[in-house]
């Protein structure tokens, strides 16, 4: 199984130094065995990405949730993968985000609604496709199971697999239990997907708007089993050093910073 996050940056030419690059916008792209996937979660950079011809391999989107960070780049995407045949491209989300974004994106001011338009044989150019909570659904191959993190909106952390590995994706979340209920119950997870948005300085904000810092992830991980690998992500670029920094003195193997751009394997 493989994760990918997608870069949104320019590289800094030459690298200034040998931090992690810079990642305001925050999409995955998974992929498994038997050829599931790939399946892109959350779209901040995921138009971004290439060429129309690289975005439009992936077919599928599933969002966490309808923060800009993770939904900014949906209608280029959304324009890349259009014409590739008929069939309207879907948007995968929970109820409330798929309300959220009929709203306040696709409201034909923001961006056209795409879910009225329509080809000339009545063929609507995009769908979005309701995705339970707490109840397992398929989507491009892979098995999914959806569960509530802490964030001021509605928030869905996702476990994913293929039947042979597992990865959890727990979106932007706050301190959390039902996370780690779902990786006690899940088989085969081989990593989670956390965030570490804010430094220990601004634990105050982390916590009113839905964070972790590397203190709150400390305490995140004494919930977590022995070997689970544990990807951190979704660092907010202006305190990246310093988070980094920060982790790095809490010596936990488990953790592994993800390069934008790289795909890591599980
Ligand atoms: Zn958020
Ligand atoms: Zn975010």
């Amino acid at each position: 199984m493989f994760v990918r996050l997608l870069p949104c940056s320019f590289h800094r030419i030459p690298k200034s130094d040998d931090l992690p690059d810079s990642q305001p916008l925050t999409s995955f792209v998974v992929r498994g065995a038997q050829g599931a996937g790939p399946l892109a979660i959350d779209a901040g950079s995921l138009g971004l990405v290439g060429e129309a011809e690289d975005m439009a391999r992936v077919r599928e989107v599933l969002l966490t949730h309808a923060h800009i960070d993770h939904v900014a780049t949906l209608p280029m995407w959304i324009e890349a993968v259009l014409s590739k045949d008929r069939a309207p491209v879907k948007v995968h989300a929970t109820a409330p985000t798929i309300q959220a974004l009929r709203e306040h994106f696709f409201n034909n001011v923001i961006f056209p609604n795409f879910e009225q338009l329509t080809e000339a044989d009545g063929r609507a150019l995009m769908e979005f496709v309701e995705v339970p909570v707490e109840k397992a659904f398929e989507i491009a191959g892979f098995h999914v199971q959806g569960f509530n993190v802490e964030h001021p909106v509605p928030t869905t952390g996702y476990y994913v697999t293929d039947g042979q590995d597992g990865v959890i994706f727990a979106a932007d979340s706050g301190p959390t239990e039902r996370l780690w209920e779902v990786v006690a119950t899940a088989p085969n997870v081989r990593a989670v997907v956390l965030e570490t948005s804010f430094p220990d300085w601004m634990d105050h904000i982390a916590m009113s708007a839905g964070h972790l810092t590397p203190n709150l992830l400390k305490r995140e991980l004494e919930k977590a089993p022995e070997g689970l690998r544990i990807l951190v992500a979704h660092l907010k670029p202006a305190y990246r050093a310093e988070i980094l920094r920060s982790i790095d003195l809490l010596e936990d193997r488990r953790i592994q910073f993800i390069e934008p751009g790289a795909e890591v394997e599980l």
